[in-house]
């Protein structure tokens, strides 16, 4: 019997978790020939979410929790259950019933035809703000222009993957992720399954403004070096303004025989040393670029198959 491994992270989710076990069971319920996980990673709530957790577990075996010693934030905590969990397929889902449980009969069936990732894509997103459909969209945008690669919009972490793309995914072990994008780096046989995101069952959204920003920045700068090459391109209009007002200068000096004013020189000296001072920090901007890159560690490469047989990716991770 093939298991599935159901991650959910939660926070001070106490309101949502009664509707959740019971969808979860029906679920449960109509997929009777798999053996299910169910791994709540709870993320430092401070109200009752573990004790009903453990009271859910005293009455069905399947459901087993990590918890955190603190609050580490939703992507941290994926990433933990991806460790703890032992299923032929992993599921991510949100504990608010955003994710509607029922769509995991699909991404089933599409994982038992051979995607190895499937993922729900958002046709509408009901009971969210302007500004929070708004800045999502804008973000995509900027993500994808920025990571060079094809990320999937209106897309969460709402998931199916398959083993060997779980093990991937334990392979990426920087403390700053961005997980939305890992799925995008790791590759494999991916399939969408569209469905309409319902607003959060009870109790309140745990993201504000300031942890999304976070979370948008540690997107873009975990992808690219390029904000740090910023500097080196702004040193070159300043070194070419420097040589255009120097000719200047010096020609107005010779040809109209007008002697070089303390203005002038001042300006240019300013040119001059702004300039030589934006390009070295272009270039520790570069060198640091490349630390950065190597301290993550990431594997160069992952395989598919090799000579027929499919890669697992099952090296141990000290
Ligand atoms: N979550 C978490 N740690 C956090 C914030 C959120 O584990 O610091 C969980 C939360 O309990 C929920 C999921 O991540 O299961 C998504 O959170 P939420 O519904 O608040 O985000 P939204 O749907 O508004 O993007
Ligand atoms: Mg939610």
């Amino acid at each position: 019997m093939k298991k599935i491994s159901i991650i959910i992270p939660v926070y001070n989710e106490e309101e949502s978790l009664p509707f959740l076990f019971e969808r979860l069971n029906n679920l449960m319920n109509q997929l009777e020939n798999y053996e299910f996980e169910i791994l709540f990673v709870n993320d430092g709530s401070k109200d009752n979410t573990l004790e009903i957790i453990k009271q859910q577990r005293q009455m069905d075996n399947r459901i087993s929790y990590l918890d955190f010693s603190r609050n580490f934030g939703k992507e941290i905590a994926m990433i933990a259950g991806l460790d703890y969990v032992t299923g032929d397929a992993v599921i991510f889902m949100d504990a608010d019933l955003q994710d509607p449980p029922e769509l995991i009969l699909d991404f089933v069936k599409y994982w038992e035809e051979g995607y190895d990732d499937v993922y729900a894509k958002r046709r509408s997103r009901k009971g969210e703000t302007f500004l929070k459909k708004f800045t999502s969209k804008m973000y995509y945008k900027v993500l994808q222009k920025v990571a060079g690669m094809e990320i999937q919009k209106d897309t969460g972490d709402f998931r199916l993957l398959d083993r060997r793309c779980a093990n991937a995914l334990r392979k990426l072990r920087e403390s700053q992720r961005c997980t939305k994008s890992m799925f995008s780096w790791i590759g494999y046989k991916k399939k969408e399954v569209l469905y309409d995101r319902d607003p959060r069952v009870a109790g309140k959204t745990k993201w504000n403004y300031k942890k999304l920003i976070d979370l948008a920045i540690d997107g873009i700068t975990s992808f690219t070096t390029s904000p740090l090459r910023l500097a080196t391109y702004i040193s070159i209009p300043t070194f070419i303004m420097l040589g255009v007002y120097f000719i200047y200068v010096i020609a107005k000096c010779f040809v109209v025989n007008m002697p070089i004013q303390a203005f002038q020189a001042i300006i240019l000296l300013i040119l001059f040393f702004s300039g030589i001072q934006i390009l070295l920090f272009g270039i520790l901007g570069e060198y640091l670029g490349r630390i950065f890159v190597e301290t993550k560690h990431r594997p160069l490469y992952l395989v598919n198959e090799y000579n027929g047989q499919k890669e697992e990716n099952e090296e141990k991770i000290q």
